[in-house]
């Protein structure tokens, strides 16, 4: 798609609109599906407990597999269910051949061991790419499922031509989650950036930051990144959130980062979107997996 065509904000960066790509992924999914012959393909959802952004998560993530000719199986259990029983539903749906991804949402309530139903999960199931073998694969190159986040950001640079190979990426924030698989993803062979990984501890961050090609902020502080961290036309893809009594707001103030950003992402609207549309190239990939189609 020819650059002109691309959203820009008032300063001139180019938006990187994360609702759109998660929309194109869908509609390519769904064509990709009926051109099989509507084979079954199964996500299954897991909410424990009553917390209501995890409510609303679960129910758009529902929405989209079905808006890609996805079947959703959703099952929800009480927030004071016990660990037995919660590992029994979530083992259930592993051995279950008519499943191909399994989503347990987190964070789980107080009390229940979130990585002992992790660890129940077989990596191609493991479509949000959480667990340890899904991480190992990751590390090792092997083929697996890579968490849904830190791929949503690699499509979005991908989608609106951020160049990566030989350009400096900082990542902040160093979660298992985000911020660890964000910095294998960028150095790996085919993106061939030169991350580096910064943190609650690493001193000067709007230095370290000034030095990027590409920063992405996954911290939860809002507006921690201003326009002082930011090299004139970097890419800035922001995937942290804070709510606060203004709403959502994300690690990066936009207002100010947009008149010096080559691209930016909004917050919400950005890397949001893209974290459901990657769960759902995952279910694909992972119903190819288990032999659902060749
Ligand atoms: P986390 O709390 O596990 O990790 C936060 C990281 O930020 C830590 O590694 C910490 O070292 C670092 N950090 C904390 N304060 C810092 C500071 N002042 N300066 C620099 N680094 C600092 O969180 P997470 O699970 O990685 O999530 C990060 C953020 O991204 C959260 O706001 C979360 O809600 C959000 N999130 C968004 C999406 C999405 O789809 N956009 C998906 C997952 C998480």
């Amino acid at each position: 798609m020819a650059e002109e065509k691309w959203e820009r904000t008032p300063g001139g960066a180019v938006l990187m609109d994360g609702n759109r790509l998660r929309d194109e992924l869908v509609v390519d999914l769904k064509g990709r599906i009926e051109a099989l012959g509507n084979p079954h393909v199964c996500l299954a959802t897991v909410l424990v407990g009553d917390d209501k952004p995890s409510q609303i998560y679960v129910r758009n993530k529902r929405k989209k597999a079905e808006e890609a000719g996805m079947v959703s199986r959703h099952v929800e259990l009480p927030g004071d269910i016990s660990q037995p029983d919660l590992e029994a539903a979530v083992r259930d749906l592993a051995d279950d051949p008519s499943v191909h991804g399994i989503l347990v949402q987190l964070p789980l309530p107080d009390g229940l061991d979130a990585e002992r139903i992790l660890d129940l999960l077989p990596p191609e199931k493991d479509v949000d790419g959480l667990t340890e073998r899904s991480m190992g694969r990751l590390l090792r190159g092997r083929d697996g499922h890579v968490p849904c986040t830190p791929l949503g950001v690699m499509r979005l640079m991908e989608r609106y031509g951020v160049e990566t190979a030989g350009k400096k990426a900082v990542v902040i924030g160093r979660s298992t989650l985000v911020g660890l698989p964000q910095v294998l993803l960028l150095g790996r062979k085919g993106c061939d950036a030169t991350p580096t990984l910064a943190h609650s501890r690493s001193g000067d961050l709007a230095a370290i930051c000034r030095e990027a090609d590409i920063i992405v902020a996954a911290v939860g502080v809002a507006g921690l990144v201003t326009a002082e961290f930011v090299k004139p036309g970097a890419a800035v893809l922001d995937v942290g959130i804070s709510r606060t009594a203004d709403g959502i707001q994300g690690d990066v103030d936009f207002d100010a980062v947009q008149a010096v950003a080559g691209a930016i992402t909004p917050m919400p609207g950005g890397t949001g979107p893209m974290t459901i549309g990657c769960l759902m190239e995952n279910t694909f990939n992972a119903a190819r997996m288990q032999g659902a189609f060749a």
